[in-house]
């Protein structure tokens, strides 16, 4: 039996660490460590066709600069946002992600609207699955009415309340299906794609976290608007992504019928018991500290 050389023994060491703090972490992480280390160089040329009025700008010479540190900036808080992220989150992830995977392989859609699958049937059996996995899951709907700052909307999500640390009390977790779909936009920056593009699709996250990223994603939009001299849409706002997923919202729990994945430890719930969770009256007093520096 040949020796591990002592380098490669370390290496080894070092893999299995990392690969036992990453574990833990959103799927983009990864992804973004390799990303961010390759595509840093030329980006300073890009934004250049946008900036059609460069003349008037020219003498303000540190403003390349700062808009060079804005988007690091971004980044990184984009990065360690992604990262902070809980073992309740985790489970709830993988156990979401396996719904989605096996729906997806089925290729069947309950409504019989779709051939492969809507996202409200989705949704439906993502929360089923949680339901089965000993979770307090419910699909949510969000409605809100317009305001001088934004119009009127409404969003449907999946959430998990959590009792089971009587540590923290009670802990919200968002579920999202489509979170990277919702800030994409069709004529943005490449500066601004690339931030999007470090999103999960599938997102998985506590108020808090969402409530930072939501602030990160928004404040980058601006900016990407503001570079392309171009107006940014209402829906874009902070305001408006804040009241869809942390606004008041119409929790519906259900069990649907389930061929598989039943479990000893399910519980029979009330067909649809409807309650309505208004968080809104917490997040506000937050909404403008600047928990996540935007500079
Ligand atoms: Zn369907």
């Amino acid at each position: 039996m040949a020796r591990i050389p002592a380098n490669t023994a370390q290496e080894l060491l070092a893999a299995s660490f990392s690969g036992m703090v990453f574990g833990f972490l959103e799927d983009g992480c990864q992804e973004f460590e390799q990303s961010y280390s390759s595509s840093d160089g030329g980006q300073s040329s890009q934004e250049n066709e946008a900036m059609f009025d460069m003349d008037d700008d020219q003498e303000d010479a540190g403003e390349d600069e700062k808009d060079k540190k804005f988007w690091e900036n971004q980044n990184q808080i984009l990065q360690a946002t992604l990262c902070r992220t809980s073992s309740l989150e985790t489970t709830i992830r993988s156990v979401t992600k396996e719904a989605v995977r096996e729906s997806a392989g089925a290729g069947v859609c309950g409504c019989g609207k779709a051939a492969s699958g809507c996202r409200s049937c989705l949704m439906r059996e993502v929360c089923g699955r949680l339901c089965n996995a000993g979770y307090d899951s419910a699909i949510c709907k969000s409605r809100w009415r317009s305001s001088p700052d934004i119009p009127s909307g409404e969003h449907t999500f999946l959430d998990v309340v959590d009792n089971s640390s009587s540590r923290k009390g009670q802990v919200r977790v968002i579920i999202e299906l489509n979170f990277r779909a919702e800030f994409e936009m069709a004529r943005a920056s490449d500066k601004y794609n690339r931030l999007v593009q470090r999103l999960p699709e599938i997102f998985v996250s506590k108020v808090e976290r969402l409530q930072n990223l939501i602030k990160i994603l928004c404040s980058a939009a601006k900016k990407c608007m503001k570079e392309k001299k171009m107006h940014m849409g209402p829906w874009r706002k902070q305001k408006y992504m804040q009241a869809k997923w942390l606004g008041a919202c119409k929790r519906t729990t259900s069990t649907p019928p389930f061929s598989m994945g039943q479990s000893d430890r399910l519980r029979l719930r009330p067909k649809s018991s409807m309650l309505t969770v208004d968080l809104l009256g917490e997040i506000m007093p937050n909404m403008h500290c600047a928990a996540v520096a935007v500079v």
